[in-house]
């Protein structure tokens, strides 16, 4: 194995779903649902299957299904793009991240993100031979998590060639505020970086959050140095399908096709053209999907907050922290190695997802993307910590 992916052992979502399978434990660690998507989406797959499209499609996907992202960015985002060049459709958001970093970092070059990040981050920037330069999120008065600017300020450097965001952010739940966004688009166009944002969780900011939802993308000057990244998987509650798509400058977005060509050249032909349907539903899935969502969360946070645990809000995403202090836990990764044991439940270290261990040493997360009973019973289970 290269020198450059050994510190990268196996992901911490499959050591914990194999704990939960091994332990019979209820799985709030991985970030999946446990429900099936829109009836509308899987029955365009099934009849895809059967009518013929089951070869190569093109390139950049079919056509449909960037017509219905173009759309959909111009519905929920005001953002317009010509879907013949400024779209391209990856195997997931995770193909999508890598191809972004593989096309545009030198060796050398650093990418700012912000810990705790997204795992396959670290891996995709290593793999380019690029430098990461983390910002560190941590929860400030009444939880909410934020960062020191002057850390910012910091990270960029002659050296910098793109700033890595992801909002609304797994695991804290954070969504990034206008007066955040600003900061970083004023730095970005300071130092002359890209901005690659991994929005796969765009539709899941709840009602409560203290504000909507806004694609860096949409900011002043940002436009043109942006490639915006999402994915069919938490929208439409098919993780497994990996579809995913990033759109942005046409320059940009040929720079990810050349890579994607030689990585997967493409996929998913059957299930392009259902996610153009699920893209194109009215407004009241998207709506329901969050409100299904928050209702999980609030019951989960309930279980938690009486459990013991300090409970960071959640803002959005399928994913709430919790510190585990009061519950006399110290580290997080041995708290979630003994929490099948002690109460049949598995959750996610965060710490994992810091290069700066100390700040996510007690911060564990818990996904609330299941059903309601298992939520419920999770919550019982977890009682028994008292
Ligand atoms: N980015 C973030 C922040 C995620 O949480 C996930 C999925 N868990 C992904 C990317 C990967 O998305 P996909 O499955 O579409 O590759
Ligand atoms: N995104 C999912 C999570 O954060 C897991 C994806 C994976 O297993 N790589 O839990």
């Amino acid at each position: 194995l290269v020198e450059r992916m050994r510190p990268f052992g196996t992901t911490i979502f499959t050591e914990m779903s194999a704990l939960a399978v091994r332990t019979g434990s209820i799985n709030l660690g991985q970030g999946f649902p446990d429900t099936d998507g829109p009836a509308e989406m899987l029955d365009a797959a099934a009849r895809a299957l059967r009518e013929g499209a089951n070869q190569y499609p093109p390139l950049p996907g079919i056509a449909a299904l960037r017509q219905a992202v173009a759309a959909h960015e111009q519905r929920f985002w005001g953002l317009s793009r010509d879907p013949d060049s400024e779209i391209v459709v990856t195997a997931g958001a995770t193909e999508a991240v890598a191809a972004a970093i593989l096309a545009l970092c030198e060796p050398g070059d650093e990418v700012v993100c912000f810990e705790p990040y997204y795992d396959s981050y670290a891996a995709s920037i290593s793999l380019a031979g690029a430098v990461r330069r983390p910002v560190t999120l941590r929860p400030g008065p009444g939880g909410r998590y934020g960062f020191d600017e002057d850390q910012l300020r910091a990270a960029f450097g002659p050296r910098t060639r793109l700033v890595l965001l992801n909002s609304p952010h797994n695991p804290t739940g954070k969504v990034f505020t206008r007066a955040e966004l600003t900061l970083i688009a004023d730095l970005c166009q300071e130092y002359g970086t890209y901005a690659v944002t991994d929005e796969v969780y765009e539709h899941l900011v709840f009602t409560d959050a203290a504000e909507p939802h806004v694609p860096l993308a949409s900011l002043p000057g940002m436009r043109e140095r942006t490639l915006r990244i999402s994915s069919a998987g938490k929208t439409f509650s098919c993780t497994g399908w990996k579809v995913g798509w990033a759109t942005g400058p046409a320059s940009l977005v040929s720079a990810v096709m050349r890579v994607k060509q030689f990585l997967t050249f493409v996929n998913a032909g059957p299930l392009q053209p259902a996610v153009a349907v699920a893209l194109g539903l009215p407004d009241d899935y998207f709506t329901g999907f969050r409100a299904a969502l928050q209702a999980r969360r609030d019951r989960l946070v309930t279980g938690l907050t009486e459990a013991g645990f300090d409970v960071q809000p959640s803002e959005g995403t399928y994913f709430v922290t919790a510190d585990i202090t009061r519950s006399g836990g110290t580290s997080g990764i041995e708290f979630c190695r003994a929490l099948p044991e002690r109460c049949g439940v598995v959750a996610v270290p965060t710490e994992v997802f810091y290069d700066d261990k100390a700040a996510g040493r007690h911060l564990i997360r818990f996904a609330f993307c299941k059903r309601e009973e298992v939520i419920e019973e999770a919550a019982r289970r977890l009682a028994k910590l008292k």
